[in-house]
């Protein structure tokens, strides 16, 4: 064994999709893979389960929660309206406090939807976010935003911008938006930044957003240069009703035409696609994250995983920043996704196969690509989570409780009782171990609150203006497009 090798010893291995081996043993790695596998074991148990480190396959590692600054949950185009109301705070602390957290939970590679809170200041923000990731010991595939196409409605916004009135309008249309060329030119600085805890992708932040060309560009490029993209699609009904009286000829097939299907691509949510988009991405190898909570949060829908499984789409599991109980908890995304997914009755939909699958393997291949990995056996990254049994087993008869029922049923953040990511230990006993995460959160808030006091809110305008979006989606004006290019009148 070398001098970093770790031994860790369980009474129970969750391999990976291949599900649970009965008996104790021992897992070695170290930091450039797991060495050795040893079960059967007889000895004294150790309280303690082994499975590969969970995965979060769509998020954007802001600290502040958005309940917390005002954003209550509603329908995401209707909650987009309060997400601006985000105080400033340094972007190292947001991306370490978030990052964290999800760690805490379990989660050791993750996705990073980048919301910049200064465009002009992306690459800074970028820096912090790999600054952070290193230090928590994360793995951090950072979708870099590129949006700006239907700056404020998916249609035509000019009912929007009357009903709220000419002074709110005048601001509304006054918010900066960069040139894509602008966007592309400092995404190429950002990948420039690549390290084994920081990897960047290109994040059109959904098809809404982005104009053709772009997305024709970010096609090009993924494909000449191997890189992966990340996207948002078809999250809302509003969105499925736009895309359908904007591309009659279908969304998903135009975004075909323009290359962007392909295994380098992650699209996150998903929720309202059809079975025949569901066989296309799925005959083009894209992946989907399937964001559970934050679909029950925004009002979204639940997702059609029957429809994936059907037609072979693999899929991850996403948090979104939006976990059910606003704790960032994976464990408990994962038996929201289980039990919402499984099938009712006796008619088997998601089966434990493949929701270890999703969560451990594929989740991660939508991150980082295929890597061999979401496994415990020689050879693979060693990317490693123990769970302590001695609360969820505290009451179980002996001999009978399966770990794996166990885990399904009662596991929260509350049992992580280690994280090895590349084989350092960077969760132990539920602390982070590369940060201090409660003083990182202290300052995190001291700065949130002093920064909404220096610039404090003009809540009355903003509810007028959620209103109007409300009612702009209600009555389907999304679904009239803009005069022109859409949002040329607005783009500087
Ligand atoms: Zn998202």
């Amino acid at each position: 064994m070398t001098e970093t090798a770790t031994e860790l010893a369980f009474d129970h291995l969750l391999r990976g999709p291949s599900r649970q081996e009965v008996g104790g043993g021992t897992v070695t790695f170290g930091p450039d893979g797991i060495t050795a596998v040893e079960t059967g074991g007889s000895g004294p148990p150790v309280g303690q389960v082994v499975l590969p480190a969970l995965c979060n396959a769509h998020d954007h590692g802001r600290g502040m929660r958005t309940t917390a600054f005002g954003a209550g949950d509603d329908a995401l185009e209707v909650w987009l309206t309060r997400l601006g109301l985000e105080p400033k705070v340094d972007p190292y602390l947001r991306a370490a406090v978030a990052f964290a957290r999800m760690a805490q939970g379990g989660i050791g590679i993750m996705n990073h939807c980048h919301n910049t809170q200064d465009p002009d200041a992306l690459m800074d923000e970028a820096r912090a976010v790999a600054r952070a990731a290193r230090d928590v010991g994360v793995r951090v595939a950072f979708a870099v935003p590129l949006m700006g196409h239907n700056p404020i409605t998916y249609g035509d916004p000019a009912p929007l911008l009357k009903a709220v009135g000419p002074e709110a309008a005048a601001r509304i249309k006054a918010r900066k938006i960069m040139p894509f060329a602008d966007q592309l030119a400092i995404a190429e600085d950002i990948f420039a930044l690549e390290s084994p805890h920081f990897m960047p992708q290109y994040g059109p932040v959904g098809p809404q957003w982005v104009d053709d060309a772009t997305l024709a560009t970010v096609a090009d490029r993924s494909a000449s240069l191997g890189r992966r993209v990340h996207m948002h699609l078809l999250e809302t009904e509003s969105q499925r009703q736009w895309a359908d009286a904007a591309y009659p000829g279908g969304l998903v097939s135009h975004l075909d035409g323009l290359g962007l299907l392909s295994e380098r691509l992650t699209v996150a949510h998903g929720v309202w696609l059809t079975p025949d988009e569901c066989a296309l991405l799925a005959e083009r190898g894209v992946m989907v994250s399937v964001n559970t909570s934050s679909n029950l949060r925004l009002r979204s829908g639940i997702a059609p995983v029957a429809a994936y499984i059907k037609a072979g789409l693999r899929f991850g599991m996403g948090m979104d920043g939006m976990s059910f109980d606003d704790d960032e908890d994976a464990l408990r995304e994962l038996r929201l996704l289980w039990t919402l997914q499984r099938g009712f009755g006796v008619h088997d939909v998601l089966d434990r196969d493949r929701l270890w699958q999703a969560v451990v393997a594929d989740g991660r291949a939508a991150i980082l690509g295929p890597d061999d990995g979401g496994r415990i056996a020689p050879g693979a990254p060693s990317d490693v989570l123990a769970l302590r049994t001695d609360r969820m087993m505290a009451d179980v008869v002996p001999g009978r409780a399966s770990a794996e029922d166990l885990i399904l049923a009662r596991a929260t953040k509350a049992d992580v009782a280690g994280l090895w990511i590349h084989g350092r230990k960077i969760v132990t006993d539920g602390a982070c171990l590369g940060i201090d995460l409660p003083a990182l959160e202290a300052e995190m808030l001291a700065q949130a609150r002093s920064a909404a006091e220096a610039a404090p809110a003009d809540l009355d305008e903003v509810a007028r203006i959620e209103a109007a979006y409300r009612d702009y989606y209600r009555t389907g004006c999304h679904c009239h497009p803009a005069p022109g290019p859409a949002g040329a009148e607005t783009t500087p």
